[in-house]
């Protein structure tokens, strides 16, 4: 088989600086031990996120250019709004600014104290909008997703006996709705089956609680149900997405991630009511229900950006550019959550650190010898982002201690590739000589973001 190659031609660059790993190490205690708080410009492979870091096409710089700015009824928002629906099939598309602005929205309206939301597993944003209206978020992931190396097809799963026990015990009316996360984000961006959508649809119907998908990397999930579910191989993308939207009653979406935008997002839905309640909120903390927090041209970049996403040349490249790091990680022994999903790799950083314990951060501490080794940046997704503490102050770890290295979408070389693999590598082996951080500063919300640590 010949090499897959990059389904694009650069016409513009932008430059890498590079540091000496002396200056990464003052960077480093300069930011606090938190590679959020590190300058974009110190950075070498910024592997911190897929959100908002999507190259353009030159398509869509030319729909930037094309942008209607009318304050109400543009021609974008109406080009916008097919091109959601000619995905989801609904009725009602609002825009929003990106993801957690639809969350908010969302969960103002249906959360509040006494109420549940289940989900595969919830996105650190959804959750945080979730408590933060006072509602209790529940994952309800397969056992396969909890282990990190067992190799199966569809580690995104939700437990469908759970859920049913879970609706029974909470009551129904308590549940305002489920939300499935396709790709699984937090659990290794691992794909949802169409067949776990539709059993999880089948028991929403019997118990009359709408579904919602957290529609984020719905392109990448689609891949994954046309490469490895049966009935799925002939059919495109589009026809994918078309039928799994089928079995949903709404949606939410960052169109950072499969959308190729630098901002935005939206809800859809097709419940009348719910969409009016959305709107009025929706004019109050985004904007008119024509531009929701967006300009003209950002409509139109995501409009154009929703195609571009279901081409398969492109989403090949996408999945095995992941694949690719993944077996040069396998040859040389390093933990890391397989098989690999859409959007990132996730280290294993419980047994790449063993001797490092949920308390001391382990996926932190990797993060922060990824950027002293050759300054790339990841996000830990583990006790510093999901950790919780007992009544007795005692750390509460989380499921799993990864550290996520996202890839942004059309921006890196596989020669970029090469290097990410080649510096986990030399991290792995001199893995023995890594401590563990302490915790000097945390919000009581998303804690991640800007927590500062100290070295012990
Ligand atoms: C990014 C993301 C969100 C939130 O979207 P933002 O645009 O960052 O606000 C929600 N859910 C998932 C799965 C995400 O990846």
């Amino acid at each position: 088989m010949k090499t897959i190659i990059e389904p694009f031609k650069i016409k513009s660059v932008e430059p890498i600086y590079f540091t000496s790993e002396q200056e990464r190490i003052s960077i480093l205690k300069n930011a606090f031990y938190n590679p959020f708080l590190i300058k974009a410009h110190d950075v070498i492979i910024d592997l911190l996120t897929d959100s908002g870091t999507s190259a353009m096409s030159s398509e869509q710089w030319a729909g930037i250019m094309r942008g209607d700015e009318s304050y109400a009824g543009s021609d974008s928002f109406f080009r916008f709004e097919e091109a959601v629906q000619s995905i989801t099939r609904m009725q009602y598309i609002i825009p929003t600014h990106q993801g957690r602005a639809s969350e908010k929205i969302l969960f103002s309206i249906l959360g509040g104290k006494g109420k549940f939301f289940i989900s595969n597993t919830l996105f650190d944003t959804t959750r945080a909008n979730i408590e933060f209206s006072g509602a209790e978020g529940i994952d309800l992931l397969c056992d396969e997703g909890k282990h990190p190396s067992f190799i199966a097809p569809f580690k995104g799963n939700m437990n469908i006996d759970l859920l049913q026990k879970t609706i029974e015990e909470k009551g129904a009316e308590n549940i305002p709705l489920i939300i499935v996360t396709i790709t699984n984000n937090s659990g290794g961006g691992q794909p949802v089956s169409m067949e776990n959508i539709k059993q999880i649809k089948t028991i929403c119907n019997s118990y009359n609680i709408p579904l919602f998908i957290d529609a984020c990397r719905f392109s990448e999930n689609c891949y994954f149900i046309k490469q490895r579910e049966k009935g799925y191989e002939n059919k495109s993308i589009q026809e994918i997405a078309n039928e799994l939207f089928s079995y949903a009653d709404g949606c939410t979406m960052s169109a950072k991630k499969d959308a190729f935008a630098n901002i935005g997002g939206f809800l859809a839905m097709n419940d009348a009511t719910l969409a009016q309640q959305c709107r009025n909120l929706l004019i109050i903390t985004e904007g008119f229900p024509t531009y929701g927090g967006l300009a003209g041209r950002d409509l139109e970049a995501i409009a154009i950006g929703l195609k571009e996403i279901m081409d398969e040349n492109y989403l090949k490249y996408r999945i095995r550019s992941i694949e690719y790091i993944g077996e040069k990680l396998e040859v040389a022994g390093v933990p890391f959550i397989k098989p690999t999903g859409g959007h990132a790799i996730y280290l294993d950083a419980a047994d790449f650190l063993p001797q490092i314990p949920a308390e001391r951060f382990p996926g932190q501490a990797l993060c922060c010898e990824l950027f002293i080794e050759g300054g790339i940046r990841g996000v830990e997704i583990g006790t510093v982002m999901f950790g919780k503490y007992d009544a007795n102050g005692k750390t509460i770890p989380a499921t799993m201690e990864l550290v996520r290295l996202a890839i942004p979408r059309r921006v890196y070389t596989q020669s970029h590739i090469d290097y990410v693999a080649e510096v986990i590598i030399a991290v792995f082996k001199r893995r023995e000589q890594i401590k563990g951080l302490k915790m000097i500063y945390e919000a009581a919300l998303l804690r991640h973001f800007t927590a500062k640590f100290e070295q012990i």
